[in-house]
């Protein structure tokens, strides 16, 4: 009776177990059907420029036709690459240096002003194949902080450096360190001193922080970024940006911050960030995209769209993303008005586009 007993109790332990672990693990039911949106490309490539208010009615027939040509020389640079067999963490470094470089973007060379005056610019990328990460915050000299981002992943043991300590790092890597002026536009400053000044004045009627919010609002986001599939199925991500104008007390905004501005995870996607920082850090961003596709098994078209329109507008956020998925499928969301994006397949199609409902 008591032996009876006791392989009883056995028994309803053992299968009080099997019913715990099953209650707790995640069905990790694999997503290869329903991410895949009938395509089944080599390679491709995708890049944003900001996102925002930008509205044809306010751009000049010069300054769109520059937009679309820096666009256009950028997403060759990654395309080139691929195409010659080259990685995907090679063509989002490369492709995003010929943004950093120009001074249409608000990334490197065309980075925005913080309140003080100065310019402190952010980077990050990843490597979607084993996952690691590099990334650099609030620095004042670093040419292209998207090659100290690389750095950081490939030469560092650390993932983020901040500061004078990744200054310090990128020159100890050779990178190229310019002049902090060298980022001195006359665009960015006066865009700093119209909300300085507007500012002053909702200071005058206003609360002080919650005064801010309204400002912040109005921006047009100019930050960078890329994301890739290269032929070996390896994905890559990177967003580099001056952040937002007139930030203050060291501001740090999403796109340095891996699994908000950028994330990149071989059996999902590959996405870069633009926008307002708080809410994508607050949504994380990048991430939530690719746990969707990987835990729900939905598309990289409906996760996007979930987490841009429904989750981040949901909080008051706005801005988009670009990714490519494992797939090669490649999505360009935003709840702005417009962003600057262009994309090319392994086809050689090439999609540049500037507003909402451009075709
Ligand atoms: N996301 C950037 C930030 O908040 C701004 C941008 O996208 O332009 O720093």
């Amino acid at each position: 009776m008591k032996q009876l007993l006791l392989y009883s109790l056995i028994i309803f332990g053992l299968l009080a177990c099997e019913n715990k672990t099953t209650q707790s693990t995640i069905d990790y039911e694999s997503p290869k059907d329903s991410i895949s949106e009938n395509v089944k490309r080599d390679f491709a490539i995708v890049i944003h420029g900001g996102a925002g208010t930008i509205l044809k009615k306010n751009m000049t027939d010069e300054r769109e036709k520059a937009y679309r040509e820096t666009l256009e020389e950028a997403i060759r640079t990654g395309y080139d690459i691929l195409k010659n067999g080259g990685s995907s963490l090679d063509a989002v470094t490369k492709t995003i240096n010929v943004m950093e470089n120009s001074p249409l973007f608000n990334a490197g060379k065309g980075a925005v002003f913080t309140h003080e005056g100065k310019n402190e610019l952010d980077a990050s990328i990843m490597d979607g194949k084993t996952l690691n990460a590099g990334a650099s915050a609030g620095t004042t000299n670093v040419k292209n902080p998207i090659d100290l981002a690389r750095a950081v992943m490939d030469n560092s043991p650390h993932v983020m450096l901040s500061g004078e300590g990744a200054e310090e790092f990128a020159s100890e890597q050779g990178l190229e360190i310019v002049d902090p002026s060298y980022f001195f536009t006359q665009s960015r400053f006066d865009a700093l001193q119209r909300i300085i000044e507007s500012e002053k004045t909702q200071l005058d009627h206003n609360d002080k922080h919650t005064s801010l919010e309204p400002d912040l609002k109005r921006f047009k986001y100019g930050t960078v970024g890329c994301a890739a599939l290269d032929k070996n199925g390896n994905l890559a991500a990177g967003t580099s940006t001056g952040g937002m104008t007139n930030k203050r007390w060291g501001r740090i905004g999403d796109a340095p911050i891996i699994g908000a501005g950028t994330y990149a995870n071989n059996a999902t996607c590959a996405i870069s960030s633009t926008g307002w920082g708080e809410y994508f850090i607050r949504s994380m961003v990048a991430h939530d995209i690719s746990a969707l596709m990987e835990y729900k098994g939905m598309s990289l078209k409906d996760a996007a769209h979930t987490v841009i329109h429904e989750k981040v507008a949901g909080l008051g956020g706005d801005g988009g993303i670009v990714g490519v998925d494992k797939d090669g499928n490649i999505a360009m969301e935003f709840n702005t008005e417009g962003m600057y994006r262009a994309s090319m397949d392994d086809q050689g199609k090439l999609v540049i586009e500037i507003y909402k409902d451009e075709n």
